[in-house]
C-alpha cells in the first residue's frame, strides 16, 4: 500500500482545538468479513488485530469514571470481537448509549446469527453502511453477493422494530464511489428512502452522507491513478471554515484495539496518534486526566471533514452547504 501520510502532512489545515469529550470511539480490530475498495481501516479476513479482554475493561472503567455518554463500537467488524458483546452490555448497564458500526453482511456469519435480536434487546443504535441503493453501485465497492445479503440484514432490523420504533434507530452510511464529493445529504437521504421503501419495505431513520478520506486502501489507489493530488485540490477548495466547529474530533476520542488514543478514526489510520512527551497517550492515562483545550492533530486529509457540508460521524455538518 502507497504511503499517504508523507502526502497529507505537507498541506497545512487551520488549526483546531478540542472541546468537551462526549463520545468515546473504539475500534476493536481490523478483522472484517469483507474488503471493501473505499475501505480507511484497510480491514479484511485475514487481520488478526483485535482489542483484548484487559483493553476493553479500560474501556467500560473510561466510560465510567469519565461519564461518557456514548460509545461508538467499529472496527473491522466490531460484532468479530469476542468481547463485543461484553462492551455492549457493560456500556448499557453504565447508562451509555452505544453505536455499532454494522457492515449488515456480518449478520449472516456462523455464529451471528442472532445479532439482530442481541443489538435490538440492548436498544443498540445500527449504524449500517449501504453506499448506494443500486446493486451494481454496492458490489463494484463492497463484494459480490453485499447489496442482497445487506437488503435482508435491514429487513430483519426493520422486523424487530428499528427505523420504527424510536427506541431503535437504524442509520445508513453513504460515501462516494471514487474521487468526488458527496452529494446533498437531504435530497440523498430523500432518494434512499423511496427507492428502499418501494422496491423492498425497509425503512430508516437517517442517511449519513460521508466524504471517502485520501488515506489507506482508496488514497492508495488514487496515487497509483494519479488522482491523488486532484482530489486533495477538490476537498480543499469546497472547505469551509463554518464547517471547522462541528468536526467530530471537537467531542471524540478514537482508541485502537491496543488501548492506544487518537484525536479520530482517521488519524488512528494514518497513525498519528496523542503524545504526552512525545510518548503515546493510552486510554488508560486518561481516566482522570481532562484533555479539553488540546490541540488536534492536523493533515490534508481533514479537508475531507470540512468540504462542503462537511463530514462526520454523524454525517454532514452543514447541509445547507449544498
Ligand atoms: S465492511 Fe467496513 S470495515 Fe469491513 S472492509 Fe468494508 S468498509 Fe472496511
Ligand atoms: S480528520 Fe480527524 S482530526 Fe482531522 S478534522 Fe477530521 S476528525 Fe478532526
Amino acid at each position: 500500500m502507497r504511503d499517504t501520510l508523507s502526502l497529507l502532512d505537507k498541506i497545512s489545515f487551520p488549526a483546531i482545538r478540542r472541546g468537551k469529550l462526549d463520545t468515546l470511539q473504539i475500534n476493536v480490530g481490523y478483522r472484517c468479513n469483507q474488503s471493501c475498495f473505499h475501505c480507511h481501516v484497510n480491514a479484511g479476513p485475514t487481520r488478526t488485530e483485535e482489542m483484548t479482554g484487559d483493553v476493553a475493561d479500560i474501556v467500560l472503567e473510561f466510560l465510567e469514571r469519565r461519564r461518557i455518554g456514548t460509545l461508538d463500537i467499529t472496527g473491522g467488524a466490531p460484532e468479530l470481537n469476542v468481547h463485543f458483546r461484553n462492551l455492549v452490555r457493560g456500556a448499557r448497564s453504565l447508562g451509555a448509549k452505544v453505536m455499532d458500526r454494522c457492515n449488515l453482511t456480518i449478520m449472516e456469519q456462523p455464529g451471528q446469527e442472532d445479532l439482530a435480536e442481541f443489538l435490538a434487546a440492548h436498544t443498540i443504535e445500527v449504524v449500517a453502511s449501504m453506499p448506494c441503493y443500486l446493486e451494481g453501485n454496492v458490489e463494484r465497492q463492497r463484494g459480490k453477493g453485499v447489496f442482497d445479503a445487506s437488503i435482508r440484514g435491514l429487513q430483519k432490523l426493520n422486523a424487530l422494530g428499528y427505523g420504527r420504533d424510536p427506541r431503535l434507530i437504524l442509520n445508513l452510511v453513504y460515501n462516494p464511489q471514487g474521487p468526488s464529493l458527496p452529494p446533498s445529504q437531504v435530497s440523498l437521504e430523500a432518494d434512499y428512502k423511496c427507492v428502499l421503501g418501494e422496491q423492498y419495505g425497509i425503512v430508516f431513520n437517517k442517511l449519513f452522507v460521508l466524504a471517502n478520506m485520501p488515506i489507506q486502501r482508496f488514497g492508495s489507489t488514487l496515487i497509483t491513478n494519479g488522482e491523488f493530488e486532484g482530489y486533495l485540490d477538490l476537498l480543499r477548495d469546497a472547505h469551509l471554515d463554518v464547517n471547522l466547529d462541528g468536526v467530530m474530533c471537537h467531542h471524540l476520542i478514537s482508541v485502537d484495539w491496543r488501548g492506544f488514543v487518537y484525536d479520530c478514526d482517521f488519524n488512528q489510520m494514518l497513525d498519528l496518534p496523542l503524545l504526552h512527551d512525545n510518548n503515546r497517550v493510552h486510554l488508560s492515562d486518561l481516566l482522570d486526566d481532562d484533555i479539553e483545550g488540546n490541540s488536534i492533530r492536523v493533515a490534508g486529509h481533514c479537508y475531507g471533514c470540512t468540504a462542503g457540508q462537511g463530514s462526520s460521524c454523524g454525517g454532514a455538518l452543514n447541509e445547507a452547504a449544498e
